[in-house]
């Protein structure tokens, strides 16, 4: 017991023995390696008004499977997987790290022990760090429903693994039913009202899943609307083509 506390101690978690894989089930590691290469490369997505966009893997499969984990069971080890994956996805989006020559395809594949989780000297490389995390909150009736909202759980995690702050800084404007709303209001999706501590931050937004792009446009003009300094964006998954096969 005591050397299963320490390895968990030495590698956030993801070594714990009794953990099992939110891709497939397997006993051991959360994600296991065979689930890792399995993930599919995402399209790239556009969030207008963002300085860089980082996007980890394909809604499809493997990927559907760790977002389902995430979104419905709460999974603790994948979120922790997850949000070091966005923080490097977003270092590298930045440019500030490579993928690793042995993993060249997928930002998910970036091969994190190589990485490591040093701090990165993004001053040295004429980048101006991201210094808060934060996320586009989910609706009220979610939040209830599931208990806890996992865009939050995936931001608090990237914080950590960017030494970075999270920090609650959007407001969700109105529910499913917008009653004074506008249709156009209405049909251009969710509304955000960015909290004035945003002002002057250098923000880096976190969601699960990306499909329009709606939502984060919505909350990355919120923000800087707020004053934000700079807004960049990292998300799990991309909702693309795969949407016919899925059915959705
Ligand atoms: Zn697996």
């Amino acid at each position: 017991m005591p050397l299963v506390v320490e390895l968990g101690a030495l590698t956030v978690g993801r070594v714990l023995f009794e953990v099992r894989c939110a891709g497939c089930g397997v006993l051991g590691w959360c994600p296991c390696q065979a689930c890792i290469e399995a993930l599919v490369d995402p399209e790239p997505a556009l969030v207008r008004g963002a300085q860089s966009v980082a996007l980890l893997f394909a809604h499809s499969d493997v990927g559907r499977e760790f977002i389902h984990a995430l979104k419905y069971r709460g999974e603790r080890a994948i979120a922790g997987w997850l949000g070091e994956s966005l923080a490097l996805a977003h270092l590298a989006a930045l440019g500030s790290i490579a993928p690793s020559d042995t993993a060249p395809v997928g930002l998910a594949r970036i091969d994190t022990a190589a990485a490591g989780l040093a701090p990165i000297d993004t001053a040295a490389a004429g980048l101006a760090p991201i210094d808060t995390v934060t996320w586009a909150p989910t609706t009220a009736a979610h939040r209830r429903a599931r208990g806890f909202d996992q865009a939050e759980t995936l931001a608090r995690a990237t914080a950590k693994a960017l030494r970075a702050r999270p920090m609650r800084l959007l407001r969700r404007i109105g529910g499913t039913a917008q009653s004074g709303a506008s249709r156009e209001a209405r049909l251009a999706g969710p509304r955000f009202e960015g909290r004035a501590r945003a002002a002057q931050r250098r923000i880096l937004l976190v969601d699960d899943v990306v499909t329009t792009g709606a939502t984060l446009r919505a909350a990355t003009a919120a923000l800087t609307d707020a004053g934000a300094a700079a807004v960049h964006v990292a998300a799990c998954a991309r909702r693309g083509r795969d949407l016919a096969h899925a059915g959705a």
